[in-house]
């Protein structure tokens, strides 16, 4: 069963009647926005009001606009939702603010949005292997606090190919394993220019 079977059928049980059968995801996506609310549980408690996913520390609540009902998501089904423009920007202009990215006891909210924001106008022009890709990315980024210089590869070429400029600051790379290191060695120099506007040129300066 695919993915989009999974989530419709989980959708469906949610929702009973008022979403019918064949109605396109997309439609259904387009009822709903980003309420701006987040919660951050701090341990991987619970689960996403859309896909069942469990073990999620971070939340974001969505409401539905014609009737009103919210329901809790993780940060991988967040980017399906709106989210509002202006509420990201002011993410993205208060992650900048910080001077550097660190690896604490967790993600930083405003980080995560902000960066989230930036990775869903790519997300929304993505086919659904690289929409699934995006949200094991994002999954991925708040395990590892990083990207993998071939993850960050790719989310340049993907930035280019969408015509999105992607700030910099808010995709830290982690180079920690030999594979990194040979992953970084394949890296373009343009990628490695665009990373270096951000504070995750710091992170490979030092390691390599
Ligand atoms: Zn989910």
């Amino acid at each position: 069963m695919g993915e989009k079977d999974h989530w419709q059928q989980h959708i469906q049980k949610l929702h009973g009647e008022s979403i019918p059968q064949a109605e396109d995801l997309s439609e259904f996506f387009a009822r709903w926005r980003y309420s701006g609310r987040f919660r951050d549980l701090g341990k991987p408690t619970s689960t996403c009001g859309l896909c069942a996913n469990t073990g999620l520390r971070y939340q974001f609540f969505v409401v539905r606009q014609d009737t009103g009902e919210g329901m809790w998501v993780g940060s991988e089904c967040i980017l399906n939702f709106d989210l509002s423009k202006e509420a990201v920007q002011a993410r993205i202009r208060s992650a900048a603010r910080q001077a550097a990215w660190q690896a604490g006891d967790g993600v930083d909210e405003d980080h995560l949005m902000a960066m989230i924001g930036q990775l869903q106008t790519i997300y929304l022009q993505a086919n659904a292997g690289e929409q699934r890709y995006l949200r094991w990315l994002v999954g991925k980024f708040q395990r590892r606090n990083g990207f993998s210089p071939k993850e960050i590869g790719w989310l340049f070429g993907a930035s280019l190919a969408c015509g999105v400029r992607l700030d910099a600051n808010l995709f830290p790379m982690i180079v920690r394993t030999k594979q990194d290191r040979q992953e970084l060695g394949s890296l373009s120099v343009n990628a490695k220019n665009w990373l270096a506007q951000g504070t995750g040129e710091k992170d490979w300066v030092e390691k390599r």
